[in-house]
């Protein structure tokens, strides 16, 4: 049985699972010096569309600058198996992608894209993966990675008077869309938000009879890595760290399974 409906066919979102601060290494660049342009920006229109757009045109930038696994690749063909199924879930059409790179995340953006990076792959179970990749789409079904376009399009100030007038998006420039894409990875999505996806991802396991619980264990694989990080964290694991809730959330979403019947009590 499908529980899941999604009103919006095409959203903007980055989905983060809290570690999105963990962008993909060769996607930093220098983006001092923006934001003067900032003041006396309009809230403007800004449509779905719109936002979907922008985020296919970041993404789009993304592969282009990022080891993205061929078809043949170890990575494509275990993606394949795992979510090849799922490319329709929730109305949305989805594409994937694997980034080889050494940072843990996943992200998904408005115009449906998925991408997978390899060390998490590396950590994860299938099941596990299946939980965090549907957490990311919890994003785009609640419009959070709508709103991450926007707020990212304005943050880097590159809505004019005019297009803020006239609620069109403008045409973005190569080096403009690398600072958006960056912007996008930066984006940080509240406490609710991150529950709402999180309950997202509990309903799309379900329906679909993956074990729930892998979510809670993906969790608790991020709250194991954060405790034992110690003093010799690495950069990606220090920024973990700034999420201090992967314990609570793993509690809380096997105690929702607990109740349903669907975990050990
Ligand atoms: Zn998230």
């Amino acid at each position: 049985m499908k529980k899941i409906t999604l009103s919006l066919s095409m959203l903007a979102l980055i989905l983060s699972i809290g570690m999105n601060e963990a962008s993909a290494q060769k996607i930093k660049i220098n983006t001092k010096g923006i934001g003067a342009a900032e003041k006396g920006l309009k809230a403007a229109t800004f449509s779905d569309a719109d936002a979907a757009k922008l985020a296919g045109e970041a993404v789009a930038w993304m592969d282009a600058n990022n080891p993205v696994a061929g078809p043949n690749d170890p990575y494509t063909k275990r993606l394949n198996k795992i979510f090849g199924k799922h490319k329709n879930e929730g109305g949305l059409a989805l594409n994937y992608k694997v980034y080889k790179v050494k940072d843990i995340n996943a992200f998904a953006c408005a115009d449906g894209s998925v991408r997978v990076f390899s060390s998490l792959m590396d950590i994860m179970s299938d099941e596990e993966l299946l939980g965090i990749i549907g957490h990311e789409i919890g994003h785009v079904a609640n419009k959070d990675s709508r709103d991450a376009v926007r707020s990212a399009y304005k943050r880097e100030a590159l809505m004019d008077a005019a297009s803020s007038q006239s609620g069109v998006v403008n045409t973005l420039t190569e080096s403009q869309l690398g600072k958006f894409a960056n912007a996008l990875l930066d984006s940080k999505y509240n406490r609710k938000q991150e529950s709402e996806a999180d309950d997202y991802s509990y309903t799309f396991m379900k329906s679909h009879n993956y074990k729930v619980t892998a979510l809670a264990s993906a969790f608790q694989k991020f709250a194991d890595m954060e405790k034992a990080s110690g003093d010799n964290r690495t950069k990606t694991e220090k920024m973990m760290s700034s999420h201090p809730e992967s314990a609570v959330r793993a509690a809380k979403i096997l105690e929702k399974a607990k109740k349903d019947g669907l975990a050990a009590l």
